[in-house]
């Protein structure tokens, strides 16, 4: 009986090996393409500062309502000016399929500001509300890639 069993429980042990690998090994080889709990944890000390910048959009809305060119152009040096050191690294911790979203995004929020800082000085109203508008647009679609817990 023993010399029957043997040889079967062998090739059982093969299928059950070949089986372990056929299943594990190619889903560890492969990029992430969804956000694990652990990663949206670390995500969120690279979010706060950014969510954080996007709230104080609001005083940036104030300066423009107001026309004060001034307060405009000191708030993009100042108070916006970590920002794009932030968006790069939190960029760079993103899943590999949304990396060249938010670098595009980044490169469009800061493209704004830039306008948005020579039209403060040419004092067009019109073009500063345009182009906030748009910045604001590229700021949340930012915002929405990084995933909240
Ligand atoms: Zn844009």
């Amino acid at each position: 009986m023993m010399r029957l069993l043997r040889p079967i429980l062998s090739l059982v042990l093969v299928l059950v090996t070949t089986l372990l690998v056929s299943c594990s090994s190619p889903t560890q080889a492969k990029i992430p393409t969804v956000y694990t709990p652990e990663k949206i944890a670390q995500l969120q000390p690279y979010r706060e500062p950014i969510a954080l910048a996007r709230k104080n959009m609001a005083t940036l809305k104030e300066f423009i309502d107001a026309e004060n060119w001034v307060n405009i152009r000191t708030f993009i040096h100042g108070p916006l000016g970590g920002l794009r050191q932030e968006i790069a690294s939190t960029s760079n911790k993103l899943l590999k399929k949304d990396q060249p979203v938010a670098e595009n995004l980044g490169k469009e929020l800061f493209k704004h500001f830039e306008i948005i800082d020579v039209a403060a000085k040419d004092r067009n109203a019109s073009l500063v509300k345009e182009q906030y508008n748009e910045a604001i647009k590229d700021f949340d679609a930012y915002l929405n890639l990084i995933p909240t817990a």
